[in-house]
């Protein structure tokens, strides 16, 4: 559910046209609705009510600092990957005390930013990264807060790419190492544990997968207490799939139902990560149609919106919906179109075979743009950065302006040095 409706033949971004708003503001341009946004965040903490917890949002799925700060108001937490991430979370006025930290690779530096900035929570994803924390901590004269993301090896049955949770992949420390591991924690005056962590992909549009997950670190948590480790929260990830299409996953409630019925001890915090549901139906991407090509058995639709801009359809093969932002009487005319961008790679498309009543000038817009869009995006081809907006019933705030040509080469040098 979301606030980018057809109102007669005109798509709205909750109270305005966004024909208007893409004439205005030009395009390629990111929409967000400020109404979406609350509503997740709200179905997030609705279903945590009750138990303690901390909603930390996934800054990697969308980064914008208006995005942060409007989450950090809702008085939500963070999933952050790196110091970059996390100065962003502080720079919208979030806490470093409502973050955890996550990632295979974090350097020596990004370990002491965090501990300085008073991290929540470090997520450990190897046992050398265990003794580089506890390195960093002891030269810092800390004590380091950290949790073992553990990878349970559960399928999350999702795409290849986006599941992080099976042995093959790199992340997380395996499921039968994680118990020695937590004696070494334990013994370790530089460390301290808190929480157990996983996070096993992304886009699942079930909850058996997670829920087997909570059971894996449920029985390491039982066993971790028999022992005399106490464990503070269990953070459960992120995941929880998105309507693109016609997938239909359970909404945060029930997910989160799923999960809390295995949870018993009502003093566990329970941490959870979502990226993509938060934000993914919270914003499109319009783009104006340049060109349309009749290359016999195949139909262009040439766009001014590439996979610089929106990278999902060419790095995972996604599909993603694409509507008329102004839709045409005539149903005659709709026909078969791949829709694609201008950048110079085969690759570069939004969608295919789409059935589309658009004519050169008409806007288009791709829906679920809100997570993993502009965050991907980059300036390949030079083509600057666009612009996003936030909408917010009848008003706009300008979250990003577009490029200039002058950005594109900020901090190059000539060979003169100027
Ligand atoms: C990417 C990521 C998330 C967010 O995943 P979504 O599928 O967007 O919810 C959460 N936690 C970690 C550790 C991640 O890497």
């Amino acid at each position: 559910m979301d606030y980018f409706n057809y109102r007669g033949a005109e798509l709205y971004a909750e109270e305005l046209k966004v024909a208007d708003l893409a004439l205005k503001y030009g395009t390629p341009l990111y929409i967000y609705s400020k109404a979406t946004l609350e509503r997740h965040v709200r179905a997030f903490e609705e279903a945590l009510k009750g138990r303690p917890h901390l909603v930390c949002y996934a800054v990697k799925a969308n980064s914008n600092l208006a995005i942060l700060e409007l989450m950090a108001s809702m008085g939500v937490g963070f999933d952050v990957v790196s110091a970059g991430e996390l100065s962003r979370v502080l720079r919208a006025g979030g806490r470093a005390s409502d973050c955890v930290y996550s990632g295979v690779g974090k350097r020596r530096d990004e370990i002491a930013f965090a501990l300085k900035a008073g991290i929540r929570c470090l997520n450990l994803e190897s046992e050398a990264e265990l003794e580089a924390v506890s390195a960093v901590a002891r030269e810092l004269n800390v004590v380091a807060p950290v949790a073992v993301r553990v990878n349970p090896d559960v399928d999350a049955r999702t795409h290849p790419s986006i599941s992080t949770g099976l042995k093959q992949n790199k992340f997380g420390i395996a499921f039968e190492r994680a118990y020695a591991v937590y004696e070494r924690i334990a013994a370790d005056p530089h460390l301290k544990v808190s929480g157990i962590d996983c996070h096993i992909g992304s886009q699942m549009t079930s909850g058996a997968p997670i829920v087997e997950a909570t059971q894996k670190l449920l029985d390491l948590y039982g066993r971790l207490r028999t022992l005399g480790i106490s464990i503070d929260h269990i953070d459960i990830g992120g995941g929880l799939g998105v309507t693109y299409g016609d997938e239909t996953p359970p909404s945060p409630y029930e997910y989160m139902q799923a999960v809390l019925s295995k949870i018993g001890d009502p003093e566990l915090a329970v941490f959870v990560e979502p990226g993509r549901a938060m934000v993914a139906n919270a914003g499109i991407l319009v783009t104006e149609t340049l060109y349309l090509k009749d290359q016999g058995d195949k139909r262009f639709a040439i766009v001014d919106a590439g996979m610089n801009d929106l990278i999902r359809p060419a790095l995972y093969n996604s599909w993603m919906n694409i509507i008329e932002v102004q839709k045409s009487a005539d149903k005659s005319e709709k026909r078969l179109y791949d829709v694609v961008g201008p950048v110079c790679e085969s690759d570069d498309f939004l969608g295919r075979e789409r059935r589309l009543a658009v004519k050169e000038g008409d806007f288009l817009a791709v829906r679920g743009a809100g997570a993993y869009g502009m965050a991907m995006a980059s300036t390949y081809n030079s083509r600057p950065l666009c612009a996003e907006i936030m909408v917010d019933g009848d008003r706009v705030h300008v979250i990003r302006d577009r490029q200039s040509l002058e950005d594109l080469w900020r901090g190059e040098h000539l060979l003169n040095g100027e």
